[in-house]
């Protein structure tokens, strides 16, 4: 992700509950080949973390509208003892150190045999997902959860408690669009034991989620070897790349033609893998290459303004701003871009294209020993325009004018 995300408390403490009874149904299931609703609850009874609603939870899998769930469940008991438990084990593992220490490896359910007792509970699985956080009128029944002040968890209030936790408008995938799924950042096709994982569900948007990310798994690699949960970006572990990178862009094509070369770590940071994977999967930088017209334009856009509410708010005083106080207004801008990261679309490659443009234009002009010749600062040239000046004044050269001036008055006389 770009930025850092905050994981909501209820989000956590609800998905957790999720979580566990998911696979406290398989482990339920594993041990037996024939179901029934009172099996069912003695088995999660033994069980604390139900205490005072297995009845109901039993209740809920038995219930008319619930038979497809049962059905799985039922297709699911069917497979050999054995292999099940183990199978089901192992998944329960991983959940669990998912939710606790996200490091070292996460099995895929694709590198298995495709029994169909594993794809029945691959099914079971998914399907509180879409029931209950795919759909947008869809909310988890009070007795999955251990707390008994909550009324209803589902899509709507994942999002509303994301909103609330987060300072992001923007899809913190892409930068671009507004987020409006819940996707699985470990897709759910690959990793069915994560799909109401409370660390692996995100809001990104649909082009993102559809036409980039897809069915793409982010722990497969090239090689075939799977990679470690430390060498990809995690949602709400650790900082997104917007901390320990930046967005290098050429502009040897041109001021207004800008071209991205990529991501680049700050030095001493160890995320190239990361950076690498994040790139495959969405497609970002090379997105915001194919918009960088529109990027420009945007950036020049607030100079521009900038510049012309500079030239009316000081309309006794124009003509007179220095490169100095033309430096300033774009570090103004610059700012204000960088504090509006992920409210506002694009604000990323913006923040990186201006520097680029400060860089460029603006460093070598307040640094040059002779005075500010227009013609070689094309953005200067712009700036002077809508300022109404004829120059940008150096005042190091005035002051050196000056010093001049004075030092010839007493060469001149001897
Ligand atoms: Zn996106």
């Amino acid at each position: 992700m770009i930025y850092q995300l905050k994981l909501p408390e209820l989000t956590l403490k609800c998905l957790t509950d999720v979580v566990y009874l998911q696979m406290c149904f398989l482990r339920y299931a594993s041990s037996r080949t024939a179901l029934d609703q009172q099996s069912c609850e003695k088995y999660f009874s033994r069980h604390r973390r139900f205490r005072g609603r297995y009845q109901q939870i039993a209740k809920w899998l038995w219930g008319k509208k619930r038979l497809t769930f049962l059905k799985l469940l039922e297709k699911f008991a069917q497979g050999s003892t054995e292999e099940k438990r183990q199978w089901s084990k192992q998944m329960y593992r991983e959940v669990i150190e998912f939710l606790q220490n996200p490091v070292g490896s996460i099995t895929p359910n694709i590198n298995k045999p495709t029994l169909s007792w594993q794809i029945a509970a691959t099914e079971f699985l998914i399907k509180f997902y879409d029931e209950y956080l795919g759909d947008s009128k869809g909310a988890f029944p009070k007795s999955f959860f251990s707390g008994s002040e909550l009324e209803r968890f589902g899509r709507e209030k994942f999002l509303s408690e994301f909103e609330k936790l987060n300072r992001i408008k923007v899809c913190p995938a892409c930068d671009d669009e507004r987020y409006s799924r819940i996707d699985h950042y470990l897709t759910k096709i690959f990793y069915p034991h994560l799909s109401c994982h409370p660390y692996n569900l995100v809001p990104i948007c649909n082009t993102c989620n559809s036409d980039n990310k897809g069915e793409k798994n982010l722990l497969g690699s090239k090689s075939g070897n799977l990679r470690k949960l430390e060498n990809i970006f995690l949602p709400y572990r650790g900082d997104g790349f917007q901390t320990d990178t930046y967005l290098k862009i050429s502009l040897e094509q041109g001021l207004r033609k800008p071209i991205i070369i990529g991501l680049k770590v700050h030095p001493g940071k160890d995320l190239l893998e990361r950076v690498e994977v994040y790139q495959y999967i969405f497609n970002i930088p090379d997105r915001w290459q194919k918009s960088i017209q529109t990027i420009d334009e945007l950036v020049y856009r607030q100079i521009k303004q900038n510049i012309q509410s500079h030239v009316d708010g000081n309309s006794l005083k124009r003509g007179n701003l220095n490169i100095f106080g033309v430096r300033d207004l774009l570090d103004g801008i610059l700012c204000n871009l960088f504090d509006n990261q992920g409210l506002v679309q694009w604000h990323f490659p913006m923040t990186w294209h201006l520097v680029t443009l400060i860089n460029r234009e603006i460093e070598p002009a307040v640094h040059s020993s002779t005075p500010i010749n227009l013609e070689n600062y094309e953005l200067l040239k712009d700036i002077a325009d809508w300022l109404i000046q004829d120059t940008i004044p150096h005042p190091v050269h005035e002051r050196r004018d000056l010093a001049q001036k004075l030092c010839n008055v007493v060469l001149n006389r001897e």
